[in-house]
């Protein structure tokens, strides 16, 4: 079947084989005999992370398998959605310390791209909140791996992009809430320095998160909008009227069809939206939100990839180091504008301090900019120069987000990255970033 990842490029002719207990990943294994397979979540991240000629889905290993409230732990299967797994903890006032922008990834996505959220610099990475997981590898052994037993494989696979071998099951530590809802503030910024110094200057915030105007040019080049976060206790939100404090999300209601006008994203649209959400955000007053909209806004509406067309999206998200990221993130800014290519969302994060895992993990001291193009040559050109810009301020890029990096960037980007077993676990997109 003709199969791809968010960004819908590229995609591979792929033979999926849908696990539905360990014993039936084991024999996929047997069977294909030493052929290549790379194991699949919900196909959430953009470009060939998860693809290959043999997929392994771990979607139908979707059991809660044991919830301990007094600890703060669950044991579940690695293809459980975030989804699923939040409609059970949040009525029982319980959450996840970590979660990415989107609520629509399983346990083993979250794990093999250590994903962040936007509170890596109160909480760290998801990697530092699992607490063990049992990895199926290639020689057909199931470990159970921890910082204890195993540790060199727990440490390769948080982060190591599905090729140590495939989780199948994980036990983590959650988080406990008052309520399901967060006071959110917005601050506008003139530029960039002025972004920075609002991040600085709200570092205390547990969430921290920037909308950026990636159209500004000038002295008003990287100006945008910081949303902080804290979530709200019950007296919070005694003057509400939330009938439920621990209210779970609500199901998406909207859909993008499969074909859309393609006006949508004409730059002149994206000119008013941008005015749009500075205007909307120019006070700096307080909102209550519910936790579907402070950490998920894209989920609210289905299948938005198809905005972008057939062809797809691609997104360049990558790290600097503080001491770089100004002149980084400027240029980066700059070689966009002169380029004359649309970018569409951007959004910046920062980073706290971060112990890596496996050696192609992402996060790093610093700021992290995501920025998303729909597909054309002309991007996959300007990708290279700004591959070029990222290490020259000693930064990387995010492989879950990666569809077209070249081996020689990737090396200078992520030097100490190994291939832990190249004749079985491996993705379209190792194959290309260890010039296989
Ligand atoms: C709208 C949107 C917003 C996002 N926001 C963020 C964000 O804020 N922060 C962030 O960090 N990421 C973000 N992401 C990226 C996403 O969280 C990651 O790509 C995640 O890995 C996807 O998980 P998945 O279950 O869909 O895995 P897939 O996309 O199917 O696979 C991703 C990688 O995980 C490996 N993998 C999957 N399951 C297993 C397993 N059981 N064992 C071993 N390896 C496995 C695959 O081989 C592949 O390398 C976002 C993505 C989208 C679409």
């Amino acid at each position: 079947m003709k199969l791809y990842n968010w960004g819908k490029y590229p995609f591979s002719d792929a033979n999926l084989h849908l696990a539905d207990s360990y014993s039936t990943v084991g024999s996929t294994l047997n069977q294909l005999s030493g052929q290549a397979v790379i194991p699949r979540g919900n196909g959430r991240c953009y470009g060939d992370s998860a693809l290959q000629e043999n997929v392994c889905s771990t979607l139908k290993l979707n059991k809660l398998l044991q919830l301990d409230e007094v600890s703060g732990t669950i044991r579940l299967q690695a293809g459980v959605l975030l989804e699923d797994l939040l409609s059970v903890l949040v009525p029982k006032g319980l959450f996840l310390p970590v979660v990415p922008g989107t609520r629509l990834i399983t346990i083993g996505g979250a794990i093999a791209a250590n994903v962040h959220g936007k509170n890596h610099h109160h909480a760290g990475a998801f990697g530092n909140h699992v607490q063990s997981f049992k990895l199926l590898t290639a020689d057909g052994q199931l470990l159970l791996c921890s910082r204890t037993k195993n540790e060199t494989l727990f440490k390769n696979t948080i982060g190591g992009m599905g090729t140590t071998g495939i989780v199948l099951e994980a036990t983590l530590l959650l988080s406990k809430i008052e309520t399901t809802y967060y006071q959110q503030k917005s601050y506008l910024a003139t530029s960039l320095s002025h972004l920075f110094e609002l991040f600085e200057q709200h570092h205390a915030q547990p969430y921290l998160v920037a909308w950026m105007d990636g159209l500004a040019a000038g002295n008003q080049l990287g100006r945008g909008v910081l949303h902080t976060g804290k979530p709200c206790t019950r007296q919070d939100l005694a003057s509400q009227t939330m009938p439920n404090p621990l209210k779970v999300h609500p199901p998406a209601k909207l859909s993008i069809p499969g074909i859309v006008p393609s006006w949508l994203l004409q730059p002149i649209v994206l000119r008013l939206n941008n005015l749009y959400y500075r205007w909307s955000n120019r006070k700096s007053v307080q909102h209550i939100k519910h936790y579907a909209s402070f950490f998920f806004p894209l989920d609210a509406i289905k299948h938005w990839n198809n905005l972008y067309g057939k062809r797809g999206l691609l997104q360049y998200q990558f790290v600097l180091p503080f001491s770089s990221s100004t002149d980084g993130i400027t240029a980066v800014l700059e070689a966009i504008k002169a380029s004359r290519l649309c970018p569409y969302l951007v959004v910046l994060k920062r980073m706290g301090e971060h112990t890596p895992y496996a050696a192609t993990d992402f996060p790093m001291p610093g700021y992290s900019l995501a920025i998303d193009f729909k597909y054309s040559s002309k991007v996959l050109d300007l990708f290279h120069l700004l591959d070029e810009i990222v290490i020259q301020h000693s930064g990387r890029i995010y492989l879950t987000k990666d569809a077209r990096l070249p081996a020689a960037a990737f090396q200078k980007m992520y030097p100490e990255a190994v291939l832990h077993s190249p004749h079985i676990f491996r993705s379209l997109q190792s194959e290309r970033l260890f010039d296989l």
